[in-house]
């Protein structure tokens, strides 16, 4: 274990960060990394416990504890194979992860004083690339089985190696120019910078994985052809029909769905096409209080917006997590400040948009608050009306696109997403991971399925038999 007593002899440390002044005027990442010997110190905080809920906490399962030590003791080789042995891909959930290991390491009993798991994830990976120790791994024989992936989030690239790593003949097939799905394109480079997605699909594709971008499949390619051509075919399409706002004034210029701005604004900066839709001297308002919420606001604040507001229809949560509505060691309900608003901008809670106002182009908002949980009753007497030039919604995903699964003929439940308990969907040979099985979720979540995803193929390919026909038909 770290060092005896390490929790009470250090202080926890989260990682240094650009000041908010600074960060907007580019972007790069702005987390930055604690030096060594002071990330060793935070390694020696883990207490090693005899039940590690930081496991618990983890849905890959993470080996924390194993790697928390091995930082302290400074053996960072080991520690990246331990990382890899439960996550593909530690650079991204080390950036992007919210950890809900740390709300529920043990040392979070008193809360704010968990062990910086995420902090020192990142810098055992961060080291990994630096070193070159992340090396292509080839599968030693080929199965002469041929497996498609739908879609190159972090839920496809998760199976996608996996399953090549298994000795199965992987495509990828992804209707954006390049990988890295949400990660690449919703989440921006102050975030993760790109090239961080780019090295990791460049050691997916010499590991043997081909990539066919721009392909977006049930229209350049038909659905049941592709089918026909592999032996298997896994639908991570990701959680990608936005949630409307059904309010007059919908229709006016100037109101978007979020992805639409930040798609464009991830291509903007990485310079392969100019943004259409700009924040850049307007008064902007941004509806929803999440992750996709907070980006368009920093995105905004980078594009040196007039002002920047961002309204949640929810009530405000409590300051502190609360031992009746969510005891340790579940995810803590409690207020937030993002990093996007440190940054700069007001919210409101508690806020319900009855429209919008203007000429043909948006001009101001009119809301009311509300009693802040279902059903949201309106406080009379509260209505008020505020610039507004541009609109952005994030008010979270509705399921995935039903083009691709209706045509393959797979269910959906209850809410849209793809039926797929054991991740086998209703189609025999159809499979199904991350955001288009589960619902908008984590990255966390994405890679997980991804992982078991790829054991479902394997053991059905097992359990079937399966001669590689669909190898043999596409000669
Ligand atoms: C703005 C934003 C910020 C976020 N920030 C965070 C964060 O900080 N931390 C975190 O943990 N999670 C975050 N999330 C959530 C996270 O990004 C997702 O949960 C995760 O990316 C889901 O992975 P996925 O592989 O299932 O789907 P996606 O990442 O959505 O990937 C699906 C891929 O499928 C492709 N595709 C879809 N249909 C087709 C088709 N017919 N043919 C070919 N390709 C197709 C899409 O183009 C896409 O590339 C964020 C989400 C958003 C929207
Ligand atoms: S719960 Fe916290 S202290 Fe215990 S093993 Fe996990 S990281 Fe270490």
């Amino acid at each position: 274990m770290g060092e005896i007593g390490g929790f009470k002899k250090f202080a926890r440390a989260d990682p240094p960060e650009r000041g908010p002044g600074e960060r907007i005027g580019d972007h790069r990442e702005f987390v930055r990394s604690l030096p060594l010997v002071e990330l060793q110190e935070q390694g020696a905080r883990c207490m090693e416990c005899g039940v590690p809920f930081c496991h618990h906490g983890c849905p890959l399962g993470n080996l924390i504890p194993d790697w928390n030590d091995l930082v302290y003791r400074d053996r960072f080789r080991e520690a990246i194979d331990q990382l890899h042995r439960t996550n593909n891909f530690p650079e991204f959930t080390g950036r992007l992860c919210p950890a809900p290991c740390e709300a529920a390491c043990v040392l979070e009993i008193d809360e704010g004083n968990a062990v910086t798991i995420k902090q020192i994830e990142l810098a055992i990976v961060n080291r990994a690339w630096e070193e070159g120790w992340i090396v292509p791994e080839l599968p030693a024989s080929r199965s002469g089985r041929t497996v498609a992936v739908v879609g190159s989030g972090p839920a496809g690239l998760a199976c996608a190696q996996q399953l090549n790593r298994t000795g199965h003949t992987v495509t990828v097939f992804e209707r954006d120019e390049a990988g890295g799905g949400l990660v690449r394109f919703g989440i921006p480079d102050f975030k993760i910078e790109k090239d961080v997605v780019e090295r990791r699909l460049a050691q997916l594709a010499e590991e043997g994985i081909e990539f066919r971008f721009g392909v977006d499949v049930g229209s350049d390619i038909d659905a049941t052809e592709l089918r026909e051509s592999f032996d298997a075919v896994v639908l991570a399409t990701g959680s990608r029909v936005p949630r409307n706002l059904g309010v007059p004034g919908r229709e006016l210029g100037g109101v978007h769905f979020a992805m639409e701005y930040l798609y464009g604004r991830n291509r903007d900066v990485a310079g392969t096409a100019p943004a259409t839709i700009s924040a850049q001297g307007k008064h902007v308002i941004v509806i929803g209080g999440g992750d996709t919420g907070a980006d368009c606001v920093a995105s905004a604040h980078r594009e040196a917006a007039a002002s920047v507001t961002q309204i949640e229809l929810l009530g405000e949560p409590p300051p502190q997590r609360s031992d009746e509505l969510t005891p340790w060691p579940l995810w803590p309900v409690k207020l937030r400040t993002s990093y996007a608003l440190k940054e700069g901008g007001e919210r409101s809670f508690a806020i319900s948009t009855t429209h919008l106002s203007g000429g043909e182009r948006v001009e101001r908002i009119h809301w009311q608050q509300n009693s802040g949980e279902p059903p949201f009753a309106p406080v009379p007497g509260t209505e008020e009306s505020h610039p507004a030039e541009l609109v952005l919604l994030a008010m979270g995903f509705v399921g995935p696109e039903p083009g691709l699964p209706d045509a393959l003929g797979v269910e959906r439940d209850g809410r849209g997403n793809i039926a797929a308990a054991t991740y086998a969907a209703s189609v025999p040979g159809v499979f199904a991971a991350g955001d288009a099985r589960r619902g908008q979720s984590l990255i966390v979540w994405a890679i997980e399925e991804g992982r078991r995803c790829a054991d479902a193929v394997n053991a059905w390919f097992h359990a079937n038999c399966l001669e590689p026909v669909a190898a043999a038909a596409k000669q």
